[in-house]
């Protein structure tokens, strides 16, 4: 069988929100016109999610719900998703209404009009705390702009032709970032404006431990700009070194070396710094490198439930 449309859900821990969600995309894909499915991707929930996704599944057979043996984190999940999904399009959606399903509608059309991928992006970032506002400040700026994508609008609510679902599919990296990954294969794109609204219930599954983890893993797999930085470094150091040696030969022969016990030190601890640094950086880059030859598989899914 054949399926128009697939919307794929990432969910974890939304039991206050994913029965309104789940609704309000039905209602929005039903006025499409077209077949669809919604894939529900149950990224190990603990609460009721679980019961409520199968619930859904078995009282409507086009709701597919995969459950993950644990939490992978929401870009495993849109990983799964895009691999559980058969529909000409994907659509990918947050459960918890940040995405408003009411674009959805626009969203196909400009589908229908010839574009591969059709990103919704946030016309202003919601309610952030300063905090929050500078760390994503400085981490779009380090990521840069991937693919000429404009990542600080950015957000997860894309829709994805067939042909863009096979080209994300076919990227061997296990380190995700979908928003980037989707700038960098290209095709031709159209973008909608949203306002996020705020959470209407449940909690952000992202801890700050969690997002300064996933942001530094996406620079380590976006950029190898820190890798150039530090061989920066170390040239520019050993210029300096070279002029600072220089002097103090001069000074020494010249008959007027002072003591320098201070500089010693001071030049000890700063070079061990900038040293360790370096080694620092190359071992995370490292670390990075073991984990995709490991080649373990993005996620485990613990159960499917669907018609087939
Ligand atoms: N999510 C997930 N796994 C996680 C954290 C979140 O699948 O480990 C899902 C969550 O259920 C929601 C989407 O990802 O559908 C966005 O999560 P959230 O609202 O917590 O993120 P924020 O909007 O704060 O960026
Ligand atoms: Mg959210």
């Amino acid at each position: 069988m054949t399926v128009g449309l697939s919307l794929v859900v990432p969910v974890y821990n939304e039991e206050a929100l994913i029965r309104e969600t789940l609704g309000r995309v039905r209602a929005q894909l039903e006025a499409t016109g077209l077949t669809f499915e919604i894939v529900c991707v149950d990224d190990g929930s603990t609460d009721d999610t679980a019961d409520i996704i199968d619930e859904a599944s078995r009282a409507d057979e086009r709701v597919v719900a995969l459950h993950f043996a644990r939490n992978f984190g929401k870009e495993a999940a849109l990983c799964a998703g895009l691999d559980a999904a058969r529909g000409d399009a994907v659509i990918l959606i947050d459960a918890d209404l940040q995405h408003p399903p009411e674009l959805i509608g626009r969203m196909v059309e400009l589908w229908r009009e010839g574009h591969d991928i059709v990103e919704a992006e946030k016309a202003d970032r919601g309610r952030e705390s300063l905090a929050y506002r500078l760390f994503a400040k400085l981490f779009y700026a380090l990521m840069g702009r991937v693919g000429g994508a404009n990542l600080r609008r950015a957000s997860d609510f894309k829709l994805l032709d067939r042909q863009a679902v096979e080209a994300l599919k076919a990227l061997p990296e296990k380190a995700r970032f979908f928003r980037g990954l989707v700038g960098w294969i290209g095709f031709r794109r159209a973008a909608v404006r949203f306002d996020v609204p705020e959470r209407k219930a449940g909690r952000s599954g992202w801890s700050s431990a969690k997002l300064v983890r996933y942001a530094a893993s996406n620079i380590i797999s976006f950029t190898t700009l820190p890798l150039y930085l530090t061989a920066w470094v170390g040239l520019v150091t050993t210029l300096l070194g070279v002029l600072l040696g220089a002097q103090t030969l001069y000074n020494f022969v010249a008959g007027n070396a002072v003591n320098g016990f201070t500089t010693v030190i001071l030049l000890v601890i700063f070079f061990s710094g900038i040293i360790l640094s370096a080694i620092g950086a190359v071992a995370v880059y490292l670390a990075k490198v073991l984990e995709e030859v490991k080649g373990r598989p993005l996620y485990i899914v613990r159960k499917r439930r669907d018609r087939r």
